[in-house]
Formats: C-alpha cells, structure tokens, sequence
C-alpha cells in the first residue's frame, strides 16, 4: 500500500482545521465523514437500499436519508444500526477507494473520526496522527460550534475512544488547545517530516 496518515481526534478536537491546513501544504486529504454523508444526500448511492430496508418513513420528501430520525432509530436498535452499517460499510470503503486512486498529492491523509476504533482503518494506514485536545476545550468548542448542550456533548463522547486510548494508538499527535496559530509549526514539522517518509517508504 501505498504510504498514508490516518488522521483522527475525538469530536470536535480538530481535524477538519488540521486537514485543512496539511492539505494547503500539498497533501492529498480524503475526509471519510464527508464521503459518508454524500452516501445519504438526495441521489446518494444508499438511499435507495436505504429505503428497501427501513421504509419511506426514514426518506425525507427531498429524497435524503432522514438523518434525525435514522439517528434516533439506531441508537435505541442494535438490529437496526447493524443494518445500516451493512449498507454504508461498503459504499464508504468503495467510494474512500475511488477516492484514493485519483488523488493527487505528496501523500494520502485519510480524516477517519473513529480510527482508533476500528482495526480495518489501523491496518490499512501506515502512521495514526492524532489532533488532540483536552476534554473541556473540546466541549466548549461543539457546545459553541453545534449549539448543543453540554450532556449532549458528553453523551458522543462517552461513546468514543477516551483522549488516553486514542493517544496510546498515535504516532503523532497535534496539539490543539490553543488559537490555530499554534498549528501552524506543528504542522510545518509534521508535513516535511511525512513528506520524507513517504520517499522512502511504500507503506
Ligand atoms: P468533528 O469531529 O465534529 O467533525 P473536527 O475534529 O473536524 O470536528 P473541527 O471542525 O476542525 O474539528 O473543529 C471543531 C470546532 O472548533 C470548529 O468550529 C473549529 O472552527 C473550532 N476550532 C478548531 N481548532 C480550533 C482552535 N485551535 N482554536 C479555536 N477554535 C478551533
């Protein structure tokens, strides 16, 4: 395979804005969560098995997959979040795929929200870099950034990886605690540091 980065954090830790900045460098980014939700749009590739498991009731009158309502669904439905997994797991694997085979760039940064979670993704990359905060600037910023509550805030993280597991998989972390500005050296170091890895390196 060829040499790649898996860039995870927990919710609103950072990736987006780090990706952001690698890929104004000249890296390749492929955000996993952004493939995943064009799957579901009007016209994406699982409405229609969508639709043929779970009913019109979960379809919005714009075609989409209804996400509030699928959200709802599964999180009380293992049966059901199980299915829908079966639909999406594949698309997100073939579409990542296409997508990996017409980027261009001087290395591949796959954005994977729950890498640390799952051992296909810590296979299939060669180094884990991990955009790490501290668990109330996290908060603070998706309380800001979604208007939510702070228990709402707490409920997704309680179902991810802890900060302490996900930086236990890290071979790089990023540290975000502070403004963006902060990110920039980080970054710069990161990016030459890969950029010579991925010379000498297939994977
Ligand atoms: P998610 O997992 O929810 O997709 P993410 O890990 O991609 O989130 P971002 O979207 O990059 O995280 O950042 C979350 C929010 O915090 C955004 O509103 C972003 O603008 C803000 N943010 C990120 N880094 C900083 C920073 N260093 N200083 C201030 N705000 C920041």
């Amino acid at each position: 395979a060829p040499f790649s980065i898996g860039l995870t954090g927990g919710i609103g830790s950072g990736k987006t804005t780090v990706a952001n900045l690698f890929g104004e460098l000249g890296a390749a980014i492929i955000d996993t969560d952004a493939i995943a939700h064009q799957l579901t749009v009007p016209g994406g590739a699982a409405i229609a098995a969508i639709r043929t498991s779970f009913g019109d009731d979960f379809i919005t009158a714009e075609g989409a997959m209804d996400r509030a309502k699928m959200r709802a669904h599964v999180f009380t439905d293992v049966d059901a979040r199980k299915q829908l997994e079966s639909i999406l797991h594949p698309l997100i694997r073939s579409e990542t795929a296409r997508a990996a085979a017409e980027a261009r760039g001087d290395y591949l940064i796959f954005v994977v929200p729950l890498l640390v979670e799952s051992q296909q993704w810590r296979n299939r990359t060669s180094r884990i870099l991990v955009v790490d905060c501290s668990e109330e600037v996290q908060i603070s910023r998706v309380m800001q950034r979604n208007a939510m509550s702070r228990a709402q805030v707490e409920a997704i993280m309680a179902a991810q990886a802890t900060r302490a597991e996900r930086l236990a998989a890290a071979d790089d972390v990023i540290e975000n605690n502070l403004d963006t500005t902060a990110l920039i050296p980080q970054i710069a170091a990161l990016y030459a540091r890969y950029l010579s890895l991925a010379k000498t390196n297939s994977g």
